[in-house]
């Protein structure tokens, strides 16, 4: 009896299309020896074990001799945390006493200190904490596989040519190697789009449906499958009919894509003639030079993380000042919009600083409030940015303000580091526009007094809609909970985009909903003349813009805000791709 045809759904977590057949990986299980180990085989099992940690740590270096480009910056911080754990002599060392004392077998013992530092991370219930624990089993299942192989050469994973991996995670780096052996797609049924997997498959542009609960119990190895990432759509055993159809949606993506190849990169309009700005949200430097060559407006967000992670000292002032300077110089007189440091709940991945482990990183101690209290850092970043202004247009822009008194107080520090900065004889800019992102619930409430005191404002729209609907953005299990399509949501962005309005501020939006054509309607009705996205969304969010009339989106809005539910929100935007 042939297996009967089945669709399964998912989140989009990279956009795209592939026809392939299953490579379906379950979670690794270790099978551990159970058999006693004689006193006299102790040094030889500790050896055993040491080796395969060496091995571990020999794999994961060559790892990342191996990526490189863009892609490798994010590996490497996951790659680092990875070499850190096996660094780590809380977890060697515990591993060596329990062969040693309690004479268990090295798979035995690896499996005892995993599940003990499996349950303690448990037991906390914060994203940062659960990540960590991902690390953990990556890692274990790494010095496992070195056990289990006893010294041989690691059995060179055989070729995803044409292959989409069915799993339930799997960790960046693996999905980075797969896909350099030709993997085609990935269905996973856990992950979330937020998560390093799904930032990963969008760098290497390879579709990825996530949180597709049933994968693993329908698909079987060697299915074919066709993954519409686009709507997070699975055909599991298509019939021809199927396969007719993928094929003509794939013939009309690759048709596109050339298309616009081929269409000089033009500046943003609407269908009846009105000038938006598209600009990048950039994580690191090769992002810039993506934006250049996108033909971005400027950098509407340009993450500073990225110099405080994977070191071990912090960075000086020159060495910021070098990286803030080059991106303004590549941006050749579009504005860069410099965000002070945002460590801190999902983004406390290693680094000089000591982060405290809060109960609850999320309320934390994070962006400007750790700024703030921490100022000798803080002040080191405002003066590099503040010389780097001699170069262009900059402005700086304070993430997870959630007050009035944090606006001022960072704009007093400011003009103290001028004076210093101006003192040491650097050059500063004139004016250096400060802005406030709103991403905080209370910010928005009382955002008419914050844009007084502000210049512009930047929608965090991925912090605000977790914030609103009390829905961490990692979390797959309330993947359904966040939906920028909420009422509470969407009347929140109509208040900001109001108070910005009155008091004659520049408003944008950074979210990942700036870089979504389905929300270009129903932001071009808000008023948003100012986006700011991930390089690879400009051409499509162009594209839509240019569809669509501002005038008659605008009269439509105040549908919006009387919506009373998710299905009349969503009836009001499909409606409004068409104005
Ligand atoms: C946001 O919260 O929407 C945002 C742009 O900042 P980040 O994703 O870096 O938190
Ligand atoms: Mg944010």
């Amino acid at each position: 009896m042939t297996t009967p045809r089945t669709e399964l759904e998912g989140s989009i977590a990279a956009k795209g299309l592939a026809l392939g057949s299953a490579r379906v990986v379950y979670s690794a299980k270790i099978d551990v020896e159970t058999e006693p180990l004689p006193s006299a085989g102790i040094p030889n099992e500790v050896k055993r074990f040491e080796g395969a940690l060496k091995t571990a740590r020999a794999e994961l270096a060559s790892l990342s001799e191996r990526v490189s480009g863009a892609l490798a910056r994010d590996l490497s911080e996951i790659i680092d945390a990875h070499a850190m754990i096996l660094d780590d002599p809380e977890f060697t060392d515990t591993v060596v006493a329990l062969i040693r004392k309690e004479q268990l077998r090295a798979t035995a013992a690896l499996k005892r200190q995993r599940d003990l530092l499996a349950e303690a991370f448990d037991a906390i219930d914060d994203p940062y904490l659960r990540a960590r624990r991902d690390d953990l089993d990556h890692v274990v299942s790494r010095v496992y596989a070195a056990l289990a192989r006893g010294g041989a050469e690691p059995e060179r994973k055989p070729s995803a040519e044409g292959q989409i991996l069915v799993c339930d995670t799997v960790a960046p780096a693996e999905l980075a190697q797969l896909a350099e052996t030709g993997l085609r797609g990935l269905v996973c049924t856990a992950s979330s789009p937020y998560s390093h997997t799904a930032i990963v498959a969008r760098g290497l542009r390879l579709p990825f449906a996530c949180g597709v609960k049933h994968a693993l119990a329908v698909v079987h190895e060697g299915d074919i499958i066709l993954l519409d990432a686009d709507h997070g759509r699975i055909v599991v055993r298509p019939d021809n009919i199927d396969q007719t159809r993928f094929r003509t949606l794939q013939k009309e993506a690759e048709r596109l894509r050339r298309q616009r190849a081929r269409v000089k990169v033009t500046d943003a309009r609407t269908r009846d003639g009105v000038s938006i700005k598209l600009h990048v949200n950039a994580e690191n430097p090769d992002v810039i030079a993506a934006a250049r060559r996108a033909g971005a407006d400027g950098v509407g967000l340009f993450r500073t993380e990225f110099l405080f992670m994977k070191r071990r000292e912090l960075p000086s002032e020159d060495e910021q000042f070098r990286a803030y300077r080059d991106a303004i110089v590549a941006m050749a007189g579009r504005p860069v919009t410099l965000r002070t440091l945002d460590l801190g709940a999902d983004k406390a991945i290693g680094g000089p600083l000591e982060m405290a482990l809060e109960e609850n990183p999320a309320l934390g101690l994070r962006g400007i409030r750790h700024s703030l209290a921490h100022r000798d850092i803080f002040t080191a970043q405002l003066r590099a940015m503040l010389r780097a202004s001699a170069y262009g247009p900059m402005r700086i822009l304070l993430p997870m303000v959630s007050s009035v008194e944090e606006v001022r107080e960072a704009r007093a520090l400011i003009e103290l580091c001028s004076d210093e900065v101006r003192r040491a004889r650097h050059p500063v800019a004139d004016e250096i526009p400060l802005g406030a992102m709103i991403e905080v619930p209370a910010a928005a409430l009382v955002s008419a007094d914050i844009a007084r005191h502000a210049d512009f404002l930047a929608i965090g729209s991925n912090d605000l809609a977790q914030y609103v609907l009390a829905a961490d953005r990692n979390n797959a299990a309330v993947a359904a909970n966040y939906d920028p399509l909420h009422p509470a949501f969407l009347r929140l962005l109509f208040l900001v985009f109001d108070n910005a309005r009155q008091a004659k501020r520049p408003i944008s939006v950074c979210g990942e909903i700036a870089g979504d054509p389905y929300y270009t309607p129903l932001l071009l009705a808000l008023g948003l003349c100012e986006f700011s996205m991930h390089p690879s969304a400009l051409a499509d969010v162009r594209e839509m813009l240019a569809t669509l009339s501002r005038k008659s989106l605008k009269a439509r809005a105040p549908r919006l805000l009387h919506a009373p539910d998710r299905a009349a929100l969503a009836e009001i935007v499909s409606s409004m791709a068409t104005a």
